[in-house]
């Protein structure tokens, strides 16, 4: 059997290379919104992110989204952003452990 290929992207926080699955899309929207993306197939620019709050709280400190997106990211976007990451890191891991239970 040959071996799939995982997609793989890299966290613009940690830079750590992981597949897909495993990172969470922030996605600037054709009318320039910023939002997290738990389907990652929404339109527009996306930046990946460890389905971590560290790697988030590291984006946020270093202003990783403003270079990924290629977009200036108001402080108070990444607050909103760190809100809503935080309530979506736990339906993103109950999501993960999902799959990976399908999976076996
Ligand atoms: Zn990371």
């Amino acid at each position: 059997m040959k071996p799939r290929k995982i997609p793989l992207r890299k966290c613009v926080a940690c830079q750590e290379m992981k597949p897909k699955k495993e990172l969470i899309r922030i996605v600037r929207t054709p009318d320039d919104q910023v939002l997290i993306d738990l389907t990652g197939k929404k339109a527009g620019r996306g930046a990946y992110l460890c389905g971590k709050l560290s790697c988030f709280q590291l984006a946020k400190k270093t202003k990783a989204f403003d270079r990924a997106l290629k977009q200036q990211v108001d402080a108070a976007i990444y607050d909103q952003l760190e809100q809503d990451f935080i309530a979506v890191e736990e339906q993103f891991l109950a999501g993960k452990e999902l799959a990976d239970d399908e999976a076996e």
